[in-house]
């Protein structure tokens, strides 16, 4: 699967750009922001409520760092225009932490600040190792200054993340709120695990952490394995309604989320049972960048694409 991922990877910038916007456009809203809002508007009718992500990542100069800004606090505006029951998600380094360090801070606090007039959140999505401590200090940083309507993602498949679970909760106790994934970025196997098995065992422990020291737990994974792990530690602590928990509460609580365009049927099936399941919604004109970034950083992901578009009712949207 993953020599057929990686060839699908190498044959994609030879592909006509149309046949790659197909692709793309069942996981990305669109190019605009109207399209993020039509989009979220069709899925709320499943019971679905929503984080959106403006693409892009990784700028070189902070006049595209402030484009994400402007574009952000505009979305924003509206999210609570449309009376959209959803948040957002950003990528520390499309503010500039890797060019301008001040300046990213003091862009995302501005933005974090003004979610929190809305009442609504922010959730830092976590990109690779490189970022992963000062993405987690952006987070603190924050919350000290009384910014505590911000989150941050971990990675199962990073080694650290138990301790960063347990660093994290210890200064921030029932203000702790994780989205937990797998991780999509391949990372060495000194600092990673690197099996499948192994990754699923570390996501599953790291559910139970969070869960076990009373942190919103926001779980990321299409994979059922994961998503019954997290059902049986719920039931466990007899969590078992999220959907009449309100959007701003923290502590014990937690949500399911699902990228748009990946499995919907079990999302459905969820949200049907009471489970809150939120959808991640990105969109933006650099769809194409974005696409082949992300399969080249993770090859997999073009088998599941294709398993998808071959097989589509595996995949409902
Ligand atoms: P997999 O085993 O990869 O997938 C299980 C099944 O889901 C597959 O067999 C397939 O049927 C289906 N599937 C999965 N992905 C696709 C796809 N793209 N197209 C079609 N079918 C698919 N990673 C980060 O590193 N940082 C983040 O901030 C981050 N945020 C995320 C936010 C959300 C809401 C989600 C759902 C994921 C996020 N991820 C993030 C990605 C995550 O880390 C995984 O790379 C991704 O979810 C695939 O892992 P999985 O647990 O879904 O399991």
């Amino acid at each position: 699967m993953a020599l057929f991922g990686r060839l699908i990877v190498a044959s994609m910038p030879l592909a006509p750009k149309f046949i790659v916007k197909r692709v793309a456009m069942r996981y990305v809203a669109g190019p605009e922001m109207s399209d993020a809002i039509s989009t979220m508007r069709e899925l709320s009718a499943e019971g679905a409520c929503f984080t959106v992500d403006v693409l892009g990542e990784e700028i070189s100069s902070m006049d595209e760092a402030n484009y994400f800004h402007e574009e952000y606090s505009r979305l924003l505006d509206a999210i609570e225009e449309h009376g959209l029951n959803a948040n957002i998600s950003i990528k520390p380094t499309a503010f500039g932490l890797l060019v301008n360090r001040d300046s990213a801070y003091s862009n995302m606090e501005s933005i974090t600040r003004k979610a929190q007039k809305l009442g609504s959140f922010v959730r830092l999505d976590m990109e690779d190792s490189r970022v992963t401590q000062e993405t987690i200090d952006v987070m603190l940083a924050m919350h000290s200054k009384g910014l505590t309507n911000i989150g941050v993602v971990l990675q199962g498949r990073l080694r650290r993340t138990e301790s960063d679970i347990d660093s994290i909760c210890s200064a921030l106790g029932d203000k702790s709120d994780f989205r937990i994934c797998k991780g999509i970025y391949l990372e060495p196997d000194d600092i990673a695990h690197t099996k499948y098995s192994e990754i699923v065992g570390a996501t599953n422990s790291a559910v139970t952490s969070m869960l076990d020291r009373g942190a919103y737990t926001a779980i990321a994974s299409h994979d059922l394995p994961v998503i019954e792990h997290a059902l049986a530690e719920l039931r466990n602590r007899g969590l078992t309604d999220s959907r009449s928990t309100g959007l701003e509460k923290k502590g014990p609580g937690y949500e399911f989320q699902f990228l748009l365009g990946v499995r919907g049927d079990v999302r459905r099936s969820l949200a049907s049972k009471g489970h809150l399941t939120r959808v991640y919604v990105p969109y933006g004109t650099r769809w194409y960048e974005y696409g082949i970034r992300r399969l080249r950083e993770n090859p997999e992901v073009a088998s599941h694409v294709v398993k998808a578009l071959l097989m589509p009712w595996t995949n409902r949207r």
